[in-house]
């Protein structure tokens, strides 16, 4: 059965557009063609302000992996990335994060989703506006429209122009 996989890609050192470009290949080589991609947003960064600025990306693909093999595969492509662990809210090549897997509500070591930070975000909530604004998140029960409207995060969520 495909279940619709929400992800978010964020960036904020190096080329951010070229390393949002290149996970999103990469992430096509095991899912298949992305089904909806968002434009990308430009956010400072958050909790810690002496770093550039993220951009953030969000995806819609179909997929009848697991959730964690959809992880592991998101993982895998950070590391092709380059990426690597620093400090908390430290600077990060390219960071992949499961928003949603269906309607599916999971809490394993690995795993939380729906992220577990997601309506607390306009970097996260805006994209995904763009591409899912009717989807219901299945624990507050409310669109992305809703949860956006609802937000309190102050953060300035800015589109790149037309890219
Ligand atoms: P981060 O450093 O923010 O990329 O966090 C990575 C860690 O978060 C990994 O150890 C994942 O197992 C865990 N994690 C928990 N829930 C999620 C999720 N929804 N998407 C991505 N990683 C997650």
């Amino acid at each position: 059965m495909q279940i619709d996989l929400y992800l978010l890609n964020g960036s904020n050192e190096g080329d951010r557009e070229l390393q949002l470009q290149t996970a999103l290949t990469l992430l096509e080589e095991h899912f298949g063609k992305v089904t909806n991609a968002s434009k990308l947003y430009e956010t400072q960064a958050w909790g810690k302000e002496d770093q550039q600025s993220f951009y953030n990306q969000a995806l819609h693909f179909q997929t009848d992996l697991q959730a964690e093999e959809a992880l592991n595969i998101c993982q895998q492509v950070e590391h092709q990335l380059g990426r690597e662990r620093h400090e908390k809210w430290g600077s990060r090549i390219i960071d992949i994060d499961i928003l949603f897997y269906g309607n599916q509500i999971i809490k394993s070591d690995r795993l939380t989703v729906p992220h577990r930070l997601l309506h607390l975000r306009n970097f996260a909530l805006v994209p995904l506006e763009e591409i899912a604004a009717d989807f219901i998140h299945p624990q507050f029960e409310i669109n992305i429209s809703d949860l956006l409207k609802n937000s309190t995060d102050q953060l300035k969520v800015v589109k790149l122009s037309d890219k």
